[in-house]
């Protein structure tokens, strides 16, 4: 069920800033702002694409939502619930059924001593969804279906199967509780080309059929394109764009979105265009440029840029925070 704006997850002003102590009293001397100030909804069936360069946040975002990080600030809110990041472990105890995450790595994120089996029936256990063994294992000999697996796979142990199949078992996991919401933490970035369409189309399926949201994090823009409704584009642990796909990738804003898509393969030799390389290195998180937080990399700043912050703001739907669209600016035509 929607909260009252009609949003499955709502996430406000989101800060993380992890403490660097240093010297022999281990005081707290700096900070790295891994996430300073995101915001964003997600409504009930769809998916919302998280993407950026490494170190941008984007994977600290889904495990603050998650409460696998403590924030320093903000407001997160599930189905119209209190501020998620308030709670105490046992209240937060029903949101974890609702909120599942799928993580990058399916080699570290099983448990090599458990069988499928075990893997997949433990989260029912812990949360009362299926009383007796028989119960279970009819339960996860579905989830195995579900994902492409078998049921003569229950009783194999992790290191015998293949990356992709391991991504399947880590997605029967995550569903096995019936969550309304997955975070999908870059899942395939850790797979063979050829095994991470057949993923992302299988994630594509579950949500068609079981009506799930998704918060898909990745740095690869043609996967978060397949599967996305919107997009958004973070830097420095700011989210500076954010619109629909086709609104997104057809008519990109922000001067670092139109690199990262200049960055994309093109598999057309003819359709190939002059690669707009970005300039420099990406600015410490410890201290960021002030400003406008790209800068320092930016071929189009100007005069307020390195001084003055851009707000995010809404442009027709098309949310950016760039000075050469400040509030109230029309939209330009669509990149061909
Ligand atoms: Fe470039 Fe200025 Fe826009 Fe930042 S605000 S992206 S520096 S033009």
């Amino acid at each position: 069920m929607p909260g009252t704006n009609g949003s499955l997850l709502t996430v406000r002003d989101l800060v993380k800033h992890f403490e660097i102590r240093k010297g022999i009293f281990g005081k707290v001397r700096e900070y790295v702002r891994a996430v300073d100030g995101v915001s964003f909804e997600i409504a009930p069936g769809e998916t919302l694409g998280l993407a950026g360069e490494s170190g941008c946040g984007k994977t600290t975002t889904g495990r603050l939502i998650l409460r696998l990080l403590d924030a320093t600030s903000g407001h997160v809110s599930f189905n119209g619930s209190p501020n998620l990041l308030g709670l105490t472990q046992s209240e937060m105890r029903p949101y974890r059924k609702e909120m599942q995450i799928i993580f990058q790595d399916p080699y570290s994120s099983l448990n090599p001593r458990l069988t499928v089996g075990s893997t997949i029936s433990e989260p029912l256990k812990i949360f009362g969804l299926a009383k007796t063994r028989e119960e279970r294992r009819a339960r996860c000999v579905e989830l195995l279906n579900a994902v492409g697996l078998e049921e003569d796979h229950l009783s194999r142990y992790p290191h015998e199967f293949s990356g992709g199949q391991r991504q399947r078992i880590g997605i029967a996991r995550a569903l096995s509780v019936e969550p309304s919401l997955i975070i999908a933490d870059e899942p395939v970035s850790a797979l063979d080309v050829s095994i991470q369409a057949q993923i992302v189309n299988l994630l594509i399926d579950l949500r068609n059929r079981l009506g799930l949201s998704y918060l898909f994090i990745a740095h690869d823009l043609s996967i978060v394109k397949h599967i996305s409704h919107r997009v958004a584009i973070m830097y420095l642990g700011r989210i500076v764009e954010l619109a629909g796909k086709e609104e997104l990738y057809c008519r990109p804003l922000h001067p670092y979105t139109h690199a990262l898509l200049a960055a994309v393969p093109v598999p057309d030799p003819a359709k190939r265009k002059q690669k707009q390389l970005l300039e420099g290195d990406v600015p410490s998180p410890v201290s960021p440029p002030p400003g406008c937080r790209f800068h320092p990399r930016c071929a189009q700043k100007f005069d307020p840029c390195d001084k003055i912050e851009p707000p995010l703001v809404d442009i027709g739907g098309h949310c950016i925070a760039c000075h050469l669209y400040p509030e109230g600016s029309s939209l330009p035509e669509p990149v061909a």
